[in-house]
Parts: structure tokens; C-alpha cells; sequence
């Protein structure tokens, strides 16, 4: 694609990488046919290439963003399906990503979408306070019936069903916090490897048991597992809010700590189970380039991060049980488009004992995306129906993810159990059916 920058934009790092993006993109077109809110809407602003074109625009005249590029850009999932479809590598991740933070910083929302905005920026990031708002929801759950139901995918979500669809999320009781932070757990038997495991934020209130789990599993084949004092969320939350001071000054944080860890007493690997954070940690190295302080540092913990099923594939786990349980492999996005992991997790459930059923339709989003489940409720929720029924297709016992906003976003709309790969292998390990503690 031709682009039009002035020597003085391309002077800027952020415009010189979108102009090295868009120049990759050739127009073919491809990409349209795996995007969710193309297949849903039909609607060629609505697909990677309509949304290149807007961006492009965007940036090249320099100007505040359009109401109509916002709408367009708002109702990207980022869940880089355009990416692994595309055929000449356009790197859609890091220009739509720039993308937001322009609109962030330049647009100007209605109030109460500013106001939600930071609501969801100020609570889901930090565990104390989204533990207090998830208490707190669970009072507004009775208002549900009298709150407006989703609409028609293109309508536009007003302020009344966000908040709906935020309720309807929102747990009936949560369960007790897991470890503390600065917890060591050492390793049974004789020490294979030491790591730190991502404590996440959202995901330690709604499902300890899945990190809880991820500990049982390490230990029991020889790892060292340390929850990192002064961690924070990874800042994915705030970064797809466009929110990057705030997701940068996380990422700073992190880095500082994990790197102090290593220092410390040794780290083989960053682990996360939870793969939207795993793909922004990843890609620290990429967000803190330019930051002189932390290039270096910001790249050798995303060299460090792994996805939990990449660090468990290398163990040799040694099962003590076939249970023949069928499981749907939901693959989430963050982890088959983000991280480019798509066998792995099905090849470690079928070796220990699970019979892995592939789900229809497989690449299309689920919809939970961070929080466009909550910010674009009426997309969101055709899409958790279409996945919800591909998955019934395939008559599983149970549901596996390696994500907890798909987890609760899928669990929404099936009676199906939902657990997350490594609560499968930890039970096919010796650990607990999932849901029986
Ligand atoms: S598939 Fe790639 S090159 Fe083709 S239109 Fe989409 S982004 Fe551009
Ligand atoms: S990230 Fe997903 S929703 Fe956004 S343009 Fe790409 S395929 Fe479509």
C-alpha cells in the first residue's frame, strides 16, 4: 500500500513503524474472510482492510480521529485472526494498537462512555479493587431482568446494556484470594528448574484455583515456583483501552521486578495462564523499544515469558490416570493468533488422557476480548452464541481454554463445564478433578 508521510511524520518512531505496516499490506483482501465483525457485519470498514484504510487516513492527515473511524476501530476485537490469515505479514497488532492510543489520546467520548472507560481502567487492573467491584455487582445481579437486552450486532451499545452485560458477568460468590505474593513454592523431589508465574489480576479473584493449579503440576515434577513480590497486572487491560502511559508504567514495573527475581535466585521462565497477558508480555521488548532505561531489560523478560502449555510440553508429565473425559480445545485467540501456539495444549490433553474434539470454526473470537465484552455487548454476545453452539456440536464433558476472559465469557452461555488446560493436566497428573474442591 502507497503511503503519504512528510519526512517530519516519519521523523516520529510510532509513524515510521505504521508506515513500514501498511506498506506491507498489498489490498488482496484475504484477511476479510477470518475476521468476526466481518463475517457478522458484511461491512467492509468492519474488516482488517477497511480498518488499514481508516488508520492509514488517520495518521497520514494528522487529525483528531472521525466519529465514524472510532466506531470502526471500537468494534475490533484485536484478536489478530488478520494476522495469522494474512499472507504478506502485516503486523495489524502493533498499528491498530497505535490506532487506540491516538483516539485515546485526540477523540473525545460521550461522558458516559469516558466514565466507564475509567471505571473499567481503574478497577480490572488492580485485584483489591475488582475483587470490591465484583462484590458489589453481585447486589446490581436483580436489576438484570429490568436492564435492556442485547441488540442487533450493528446497533450502536448504549451506556444501559455495557452495564447489563458487565452484571451478567459478574460471579454469584468468589472464591477465597490464592497465595500472597513473595510466596515461594519449592519444588518436590529433586529441582529441575525455577520459575515466576504471573499472578494476573482479574483472573487471581474469579479463579485462583486455575494459578493454584499451575503450582501443584510444577512442583510435583520438580520446578520451583515463585509468585514475584511487586508485580502488577501486565497492563494488557489498559492497552487496549489505548490507556499507554498507564500500560507502559506496568510494563516498567514488571520488568523491574521479574528482573530483580532473576538477579536474585535464577528464573528459567516467566509463566502465564492467561494467554491476552502472555501475548503483551511477549511483547514488551516491542512497547519499551524506545525507552533507553528498559529496551533491554523489557526484551529479556519477553524472551523469558511462556505460555504455561509451552514450559509443561518440555517436562515429561507423568500421568497416573486416563479419564477419557471429552474435551472441546477452545482455542483463544491471544494464544492461536497472539502467540501462535495452536497444537501444543490439544497434544498435551490427548498424551494425558483427555479425547480432544476440535471446535467448528475454531479461529472466530468468542468474544470476551479484554473488555469488549463489556464495551461492545451486542457483538460480543452473537459472537459467545456462535461459539457456545459450535462447541455443543462436538457434545463434550468439558470445555478447556487457555484464557480466563474466554473462560467466563464462554461459561455465560453454556452449562458445560469450563476449566482451564492446566487444572486437565494437573488432575491427569495426580491433582484434583477440576470443580471437586
Ligand atoms: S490479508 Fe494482509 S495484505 Fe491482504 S488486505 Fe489483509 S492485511 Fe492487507
Ligand atoms: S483483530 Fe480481529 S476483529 Fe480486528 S480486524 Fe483483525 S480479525 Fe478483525
Amino acid at each position: 500500500m502507497k503511503t503519504e508521510f512528510s519526512l517530519a511524520q516519519l521523523a516520529d518512531p510510532d509513524i515510521a513503524e505504521a508506515d513500514k505496516i501498511l506498506r506491507a499490506c498489498v489490498h488482496c483482501g484475504f484477511c476479510t474472510a477470518t475476521c468476526p465483525t466481518y463475517v457478522l457485519l458484511g461491512d467492509e470498514l468492519d474488516s482488517p482492510r477497511g480498518r488499514i484504510y481508516l488508520i492509514k487516513e488517520m495518521l497520514e492527515k494528522d487529525q483528531p480521529p472521525t466519529e465514524d473511524v472510532v466506531k470502526h476501530i471500537d468494534r475490533c476485537l484485536s484478536c489478530l485472526a488478520c494476522m495469522t490469515t494474512c499472507p504478506s505479514g502485516v503486523h495489524y497488532m502493533h498499528l491498530v494498537d497505535q490506532a487506540r492510543v491516538r483516539i485515546e489520546r485526540n477523540y473525545r467520548r460521550p461522558v458516559t462512555e469516558r466514565m466507564l472507560r475509567a471505571v473499567l481502567g481503574h478497577i480490572l487492573p488492580d485485584p483489591k479493587r475488582f475483587r470490591a467491584g465484583m462484590m458489589l455487582a453481585r447486589f446490581g445481579r436483580p436489576i438484570l431482568a429490568v436492564l435492556p437486552a442485547p441488540k442487533g450486532p450493528s446497533s450502536t451499545p448504549t451506556l444501559l446494556r455495557r452495564i447489563r452485560a458487565m452484571l451478567a458477568l459478574a460471579p454469584r460468590s468468589l472464591p477465597s484470594p490464592g497465595p500472597a505474593a513473595g510466596t515461594v513454592f519449592p519444588a518436590i523431589g529433586p529441582k529441575r528448574g525455577r520459575i515466576a508465574l504471573l499472578q494476573g489480576c482479574a483472573q487471581q479473584v474469579l479463579a485462583p484455583r486455575i494459578n493454584q493449579a499451575a503450582i501443584n503440576l510444577l512442583t510435583r515434577h520438580g520446578v520451583e515456583v515463585v509468585l514475584v513480590r511487586d508485580e502488577q497486572c501486565c497492563g494488557a487491560l489498559t492497552h487496549h483501552l489505548g490507556r499507554e502511559d498507564d500500560a507502559l508504567a506496568r510494563a516498567r514495573a514488571n520488568v523491574t521486578a521479574w528482573c530483580a527475581e532473576a538477579a536474585r535466585g535464577g528464573l528459567d521462565a516467566i509463566l502465564v495462564t492467561t494467554s491476552g497477558c502472555g501475548t503483551v508480555i511477549k511483547d514488551y521488548g516491542y512497547l519499551l523499544r524506545e525507552d533507553r532505561n528498559f529496551s533491554e531489560d523489557a526484551a529479556k523478560v519477553s524472551a523469558l515469558a511462556k505460555d504455561v502449555s509451552e514450559y509443561v510440553a518440555g517436562l515429561e508429565l507423568r500421568p497416573v490416570q486416563t479419564t477419557n473425559v471429552v474435551v472441546a480445545y477452545h482455542s483463544a485467540c491471544s494464544l492461536q493468533h497472539g502467540q501462535k501456539i495452536t497444537q501444543l495444549p490439544k497434544e498435551l490433553l490427548s498424551k494425558n488422557g483427555f479425547v480432544v474434539k476440535d471446535v467448528p470454526e475454531s479461529h472466530l473470537c468468542c468474544g470476551s476480548a479484554g473488555t469488549y465484552n463489556i464495551l461492545q455487548p451486542d457483538l460480543a454476545s452473537k459472537l459467545r452464541d456462535r461459539k457456545v453452539a459450535n462447541i455443543a456440536s462436538v457434545k463434550p464433558d468439558m470445555i478447556a481454554a487457555g484464557n480466563i476472559g474466554c473462560m467466563v465469557q464462554i461459561a455465560s452461555g453454556t452449562s458445560v463445564p469450563v476449566v482451564h488446560t492446566i487444572e486437565l493436566l494437573d488432575w491427569a497428573t495426580g491433582g484434583p478433578r477440576p470443580g471437586s474442591s
